[in-house]
């Protein structure tokens, strides 16, 4: 069949695409929330509703933090409630779907993975035993997980000196000098993981809020990450590459620019266990964390959900009033309560009182990096050297990219599929944000394929992954996520949100200074249980 008549489902009625034919490839590349947000930014007039919905509670956007809000109020009986889902359905755990020759194949559009929960993430933990992703034991320190959803062997593999190795951390292949560094930091942070700072908390937890707040372990917020693995004696180039890599594919910046905090909390924050998988296994489905979104939205009646986006909040004494668009034009919500689980730098914008809370958009709104998110439709395999075989996550040694994961990777079957989804990820660490997001707002199509197909090039060769690429769907998220940079964790705004409890309410993963599945949750379940 000819190629181009393959194209992303997903991409097919939304605004604010672009299209690019290359080498008579279909290439799509989305903006999710871009044009609503520079809306609000640019003060485009607020339009006059004739529409009005009386509602107890309102909560402001579907990611999982929206969603959570809304599962829990679910399951607490509260039926009084409305859903806004804002311009992007699940937010960043968004996936796709594309059809292939050989039928449908579902793909992230954002978050792939989720590690085994901390003892601590008890809510998660009872999402996934309602889900059937934990099987038995769901407050247990080892849990049975469903063998469906553990990443799959091989797991993982690293180009590094133009072969193929297992694992992320060269270890096998440096200098023994460099390998006792690689040995003697990750003693460190397995020691990390048990310890307690002086309040008896756990020192690095998830969620962030749990951990100790002992002002000696505080201390390491002050410092950027890397700064602090060469005061440590950790000078190992590889290592250094290594701890690059993880913070960009964590935190969407480098570890020069994250805290040592931020660096430590990585590796010692969550330290969560399986009755069936070794320590450190990671969850994850073809569309990533989409699946867990749409559970979670399974528990919210359609009639509780409005496909629209808030454009005004305001409080009075009867409660709190949102302007809002939907397909069918503006209209009020009168709630009683609100939740604001939009991303701070929207809810900065649509809240004009948000300074009252003690929230300076100016001085406190964490920064935020850019992501591209890219998901090659392939006819078949690239070839793969027979002792390093095709991994779920591929990545390449010193490289900007942070490699692909493969969509098709968890799908049991007999034979490979003939078909297959590579997403491969990019952070924009290496600009500032503000260049970032300026490159990204002005990129022409071809630019972003460009970008989001280096890693691929390097690993197959251009000749090879033209030859085989049926269609690109690109996502672009310029204000991806929070970076945990120096002072993040004492931050006072942020502080400050958490700890609102009038009628309006703040629910996103900002509110912990980074952006992880856990952390949207906990902020979304400690709303909703507030207002219930
Ligand atoms: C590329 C990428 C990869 C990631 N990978 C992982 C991963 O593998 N594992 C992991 O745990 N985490 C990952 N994350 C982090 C991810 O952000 C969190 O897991 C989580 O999905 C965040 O949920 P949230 O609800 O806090 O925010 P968001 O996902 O930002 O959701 C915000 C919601 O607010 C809505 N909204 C925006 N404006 C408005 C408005 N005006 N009115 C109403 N609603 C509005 C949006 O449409 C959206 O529904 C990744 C993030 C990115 C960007």
């Amino acid at each position: 069949m000819h190629r181009r008549t393959f194209l992303g489902l997903a991409a097919l009625a939304l605004p604010g695409c672009r299209r690019l034919e290359h080498l008579g490839i279909p290439v799509t590349v989305h903006h999710p929330g871009m044009a609503e947000g520079h809306a609000l930014r640019d003060g485009a007039p607020l339009p006059s509703p004739v529409r009005e919905i009386r509602t107890g509670v309102a909560i402001l956007g579907s990611g999982i933090a929206g969603l959570t809000a809304g599962w829990r109020l679910a399951k607490e009986g509260v039926d009084d409630f409305l859903l806004v889902e804002g311009p992007e359905l699940f937010g960043n755990a968004a996936g796709g779907r594309i059809d292939s020759p050989s039928g449908p194949l579902a793909y992230p559009c954002g978050a792939h993975y989720l590690p085994l929960p901390s003892l601590e993430s008890g809510t998660v933990r009872e999402i996934l035993f309602e889900q059937g992703v934990i099987e038995a034991d769901p407050s247990g320190e080892r849990p049975r997980f469903s063998e469906a959803a553990l990443v799959h062997a091989p797991d993982e593999r690293l180009l590094f000196d133009g072969s193929w190795h297992d694992g992320l951390l060269p270890t096998e292949h440096v200098s023994a000098a460099e390998a006792a560094q690689h040995r003697r930091f990750l003693d460190e942070v397995a020691a990390l993981t048990q310890r307690r700072g002086s309040d008896r908390r756990r020192l690095f937890c998830v969620p962030r809020v749990l951990s100790s707040a002992d002002p000696a372990w505080r201390r390491l917020d002050a410092t950027p990450f890397r700064d602090w693995l060469v005061a440590s004696g950790y000078t190992s180039p590889s290592l250094h590459t290594y701890l690059d890599y993880v913070c960009r594919d964590e935190y969407g910046a480098g570890s020069a620019q994250v805290s040592a905090w931020a660096g430590l909390h990585y590796f010692a924050g969550r330290g969560g266990q399986a009755a069936n998988a070794a320590d450190g296994a990671l969850l994850t489905w073809p569309d990533g964390l989409a699946p867990l979104a749409r559970g979670l939205a399974a528990r919210i009646p359609a009639a509780r959900r409005i496909a629209g986006h808030a454009l005004h909040v305001t409080e009075d004494r009867q409660g709190v009033s949102i302007l809002c668009r939907d397909a069918a034009g503006p209209l009020y919500i009168r709630a009683r309560r609100a939740i604001c689980a939009m991303p701070l730098h929207v809810a900065a914008r649509i809240v004009p009182h948000i300074r009252d809370f003690g929230f300076d958009p100016a001085a406190h709104l964490p920064a935020q990096a850019s992501w591209l998110v890219a998901n090659f439709l392939l006819d078949g395999f690239p070839p793969e050297p027979a002792d390093a075989p095709l991994a779920w996550d591929n990545v390449i040694h010193a490289s900007q990219g942070l490699g692909w994961v493969v969509a098709t990777h968890q799908l049991i079957r007999a034979a490979r599929p003939a078909h297959t989804v590579f997403t491969a990820y990019r952070a924009l660490a290496d600009r500032t944000p503000a260049e970032a997001r300026r490159w990204l707002a002005g990129a022409r199509a071809d630019e972003l394929l460009a970008l989001a197909a280096a890693d691929l090039h390097q690993a197959y060769g251009k000749l090879e992954l033209w030859r085989r690429t049926l269609a690109v769907d690109i996502t672009v998220r310029g204000h991806a996520m929070a970076t945990p940079t120096p002072g993040s964790l004492a931050n006072p705004g942020l502080a400050a949100l958490r700890e609102a409890d009038g009628r309006l309410l703040f629910a996103h993963s900002d509110l912990s200074g980074y952006s992880v599945f856990e952390e949207a949750v906990w902020w979304g379940d400690r709303a909703a249980r507030q207002v219930a």
